[in-house]
């Protein structure tokens, strides 16, 4: 029993921030492709686990089931930051939200309004493979940098959190959006995935029966991967850099334009020192940076 334990630990070490079964996933690990022990896996917490267990797999991994799962608390919007400095973002209202938080909250809550499917509230992330950073201090480094240019040229920005730790839901953060009726929202977030070889970013967007805004999110998302790939050098491979999703609880709860970058793969050990340096997370910033502004420009 006590291998089986250790086997699911390992297994969900290496589960990836996409949301399994999308298409983003990597090919399936073959036996001999089976993640060797890696420098934090005795240590990592079992808030790690990102994807979803079938009823099967979680009845024989207990090591799945939290023991402290944290109490939520009611969340109030943010205010949009004030902002008196003109520039070509004046006028515009621009959520980021960095994925993730200190804790992962596994309680569930419905994937989409009016439905039966629940997510977990917060899901855990991957990690670096050499490095051992958190996702969540990649995407909240990002946050912050991206916070402050957008400022600087004139946004207000709706940030979901700048502490790690908080305890908020993916709809609780959609409704921030929601409620600060921004222009665009951008969740950041990191991919993981059993193969190390796997590595680049890509852009998420609802699926356009779940959005009153496909072809802006679209466009969104085309100008970000652009501008990111080119400022940052990292690769673009899946399906030309942009995934389709219906079953993402932090979309279907958006009633605003929003896409999703996964920002490089934590799980690639090239790209974990790249994401992990605090020297390129500026210029990661930056990238998005110019690929918000790419499309607001083009909007106009
Ligand atoms: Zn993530």
């Amino acid at each position: 029993m006590k291998r089986i334990v250790v086997f699911f630990l390992v297994l969900l070490l290496f589960a990836g921030c996409a949301p399994k079964g999308e298409a983003v996933s990597a090919p399936a690990p073959t036996a001999t492709a089976a993640p060797s022990p890696t420098p934090f896996a005795t240590n990592a917490p079992v808030q790690e686990l990102q994807v979803e267990l079938s009823p099967a797999a979680a009845t024989a991994t207990p090591v799945a089931v939290p023991t402290e799962a944290p109490t939520p608390e009611p969340t109030e919007a943010p205010e949009p930051t004030a902002t008196a400095e003109p520039g070509p973002l004046s006028g515009r209202i621009i959520g980021v939200d960095p994925g993730h938080q200190l804790v992962y909250d596994p309680k569930p809550e419905p994937m989409a309004p009016n439905s039966r499917e629940t997510k977990q509230r917060t899901a855990g992330g991957t990690r670096g493979v050499r490095t051992g950073t958190y996702e969540y201090e990649v995407n909240r480094a990002v946050g912050l940098e991206l916070r402050d240019l957008l400022q600087a040229a004139g946004a207000q920005v709706v940030l979901t959190h700048e502490v790690l730790d908080v305890n908020i839901s993916n709809i609780e953060r959609a409704q921030m959006f929601n409620e600060a009726n921004v222009d665009l929202g951008i969740r950041l977030h990191c991919n993981g995935n059993d193969n190390q070889k796997n590595r680049g970013c890509f852009l998420m967007v609802p699926s356009q029966n779940r959005t009153a805004f496909f072809d802006e999110n679209v466009a969104a998302a085309k100008a970000i991967l652009e501008a990111y790939c080119q400022e940052t050098g990292l690769s673009s491979r899946y399906k030309e850099g942009i995934t389709y999703h219906s079953n993402q609880t932090g979309f279907n709860w958006c009633t605003r334009p929003i896409v999703t970058i996964e920002m490089g793969h934590l799980t690639n050990p090239e790209e974990d020192a790249l994401l992990s340096d605090p020297a390129f997370q500026k210029t990661m910033a930056m990238g998005l940076y110019k690929g918000i502004l790419a499309y607001f420009e083009a909007k106009d």
